[in-house]
């Protein structure tokens, strides 16, 4: 009999275990974008907050650059869409690689990404920025027909200040409407005052 309750306590604790495990799970999908494995916008607002505070703490400023790639909708309309979505896979496995690893990137909507540059004032920002910006016109994209295909984006740089996460987001849009109206593959900042 004692043997009989050991082994269902041991049970009962594996199925509380094996439950947790399963929420965990599904928290870990939820908050990851299942093409490029970017975090999505689940979680990501509290997640800025939550740099913003750290970026008052340690008094280094956090910036906040929205990415879009250039054309990509002629992309799908002349390769096809699952061409589309390995510019995207491909594109964004570039990007997150040649950034820090406490840096970011969150799949904003569709083609667009917001990167989060924690203890980056916009000068240092801005240049991590342009590098990545060259790496990926640079690089040779593998499509699911074996041959080879090249993307740009266009990017847009602001500082995020305290509490003004949203604004950020939002100086951030309109630094990048100005790289897409200057002719697309450049970096554009925000600056205040604007
Ligand atoms: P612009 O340079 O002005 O940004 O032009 P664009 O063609 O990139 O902009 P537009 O907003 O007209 O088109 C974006 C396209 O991105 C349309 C949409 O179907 C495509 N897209 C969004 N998400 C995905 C995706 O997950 N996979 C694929 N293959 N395409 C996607
Ligand atoms: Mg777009
Ligand atoms: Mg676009």
């Amino acid at each position: 009999l004692d043997l009989y309750d050991q082994c269902m306590d041991l049970a009962l604790r594996l199925n509380t275990t094996l439950r947790r495990l399963q929420l965990e799970i599904i928290g870990e999908l939820r908050s990851t974008d299942s093409l490029t494995g970017c975090a999505s916008r689940r979680g990501m607002m509290s997640k800025l907050r939550e740099e913003q505070a750290r970026a008052e703490r340690i008094q280094r400023p956090c910036c906040l650059c929205l990415l879009d790639f250039d054309r990509f909708k002629r992309i799908n309309d002349e390769l096809g869409h699952r061409a589309g979505d390995a510019v995207l896979r491909e594109g964004m496995r570039f990007i997150a690689n040649a950034l820090r690893k406490y840096d970011t990137v969150f799949r904003y909507g569709g083609e667009e990404f917001l990167i989060c540059l924690p203890s980056s004032p916009l000068c240092d920002a801005s240049l991590v920025i342009e590098r990545i910006r060259e790496g990926l016109e640079r690089l040779a994209i593998r499509l699911p027909d074996g041959s080879t295909h090249s993307v740009t984006a266009s990017f847009g740089l602001a500082e995020m200040h305290p509490r003004r996460e949203v604004e950020a987001i939002a100086n951030a849009d309109m630094a990048l409407i100005r790289a897409k109206e200057l002719g697309r593959n450049r970096v554009e900042m925000w600056r205040e005052g604007e």
